[in-house]
């Protein structure tokens, strides 16, 4: 296998241009796991670990190589909530944001966030840089909009960020556990809110009629905050696997969301 060990972006784009088919390895926390155990065995590998300009946090540009454990002591409080929940300290301090959003899976713990924020994935290669939106970005269950030769640098985050912004996720234990459903809901002050949920659909799913309901109430009462919990079960897709029932994963969305917006009111 060949392995490139880039210092640069530069160096990292001049590899892929050289080997468009290239794999990432960035944390490995989900890479090794798939050539341990499922028999992945990539041609050549471009390890990204000694990139530091794809390790910066800079504003609102979180770059990709920026790992779980910086991100849960960051000070975006939603993202952070989510990063305490990845694995164990091992894996945080290994595993990646762009390592979550290269594997796309619907249960990366980071995705809802992104969604909930409309946060945009910044990709370069050695033709120029592209931005798209997190939903341009993520077309599927493990599948995202990734070319061959292109990397992801990191997450543009929007200019402004609601202040109250909460997220969690239900699992079949409490620590060390893939979602069976999370979600992150975001609230501005003169009531606009926003929720997306990861592990019950194939991508997050903002539930927008859930949305548009509860951000014309400034106030919400007891009443609207059940309607609002039942408007986000009813727009979830999730599916039956196993980890969970399809109806499972209805039900803890609608608590989820309940729960997340009380807190955040
Ligand atoms: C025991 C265990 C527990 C876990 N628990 C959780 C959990 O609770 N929640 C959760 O969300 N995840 C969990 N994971 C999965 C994993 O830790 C995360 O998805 C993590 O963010 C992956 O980051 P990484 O840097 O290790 O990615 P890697 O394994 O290095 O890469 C993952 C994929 O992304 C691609 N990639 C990586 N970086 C880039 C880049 N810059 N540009 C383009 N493609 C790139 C790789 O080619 C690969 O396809 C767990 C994994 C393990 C082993």
């Amino acid at each position: 296998m060949e392995i490139a060990r880039p210092t640069d972006l530069a160096g990292v784009l001049d590899a892929l241009d050289a080997d468009p088919a290239a794999t990432l390895l960035a944390g490995g926390t989900d890479l090794m796991v798939e050539v341990t155990y499922g028999g992945r065995r990539p041609a050549s590998v471009v390890a990204l670990r000694r990139v530091d300009e794809l390790a910066t946090w800079e504003g609102r540009t979180i770059g990709s190589g920026v790992t779980w454990a910086r991100i849960e002591h960051g000070p975006v409080r939603a993202l952070a909530q989510a990063a305490r929940t990845v694995g164990s300290p091992q894996i945080r301090s290994a595993g990646t944001i762009g390592g979550n959003l290269g594997t796309a899976s619907p249960a990366g713990d980071g995705l809802p966030f992104l969604a909930a924020v409309d946060a945009s994935v910044v990709l370069a290669s050695t033709a120029g840089r592209r931005t798209l939106r997190w939903d341009e970005f993520l077309t599927g269950p493990k599948q995202n909009a990734l070319q061959p030769g292109e990397v992801i640098v990191g997450v543009e985050l929007p200019e402004h960020l609601p202040e109250r912004q909460e997220f969690a996720k239900i699992g079949a234990r409490n620590a060390m556990v893939i979602s069976v459903a999370s979600a992150c809901l975001v609230r501005e002050a003169g009531g606009a809110t926003r929720i997306a949920l990861g592990s019950v659909g194939p991508t997050p799913v903002r539930a927008r009629r859930a949305e548009e309901m509860i951000s014309a109430e400034p106030s919400p009462s007891p009443a609207a905050v059940a309607e609002f919990g039942r408007l986000v079960a009813e727009e979830v897709s999730p599916i039956t696997d196993h980890r969970s029932t399809a109806e499972y994963r209805r039900h803890a969305s609608g608590v989820l969301a309940r729960r997340l917006l009380e807190r955040c009111l």
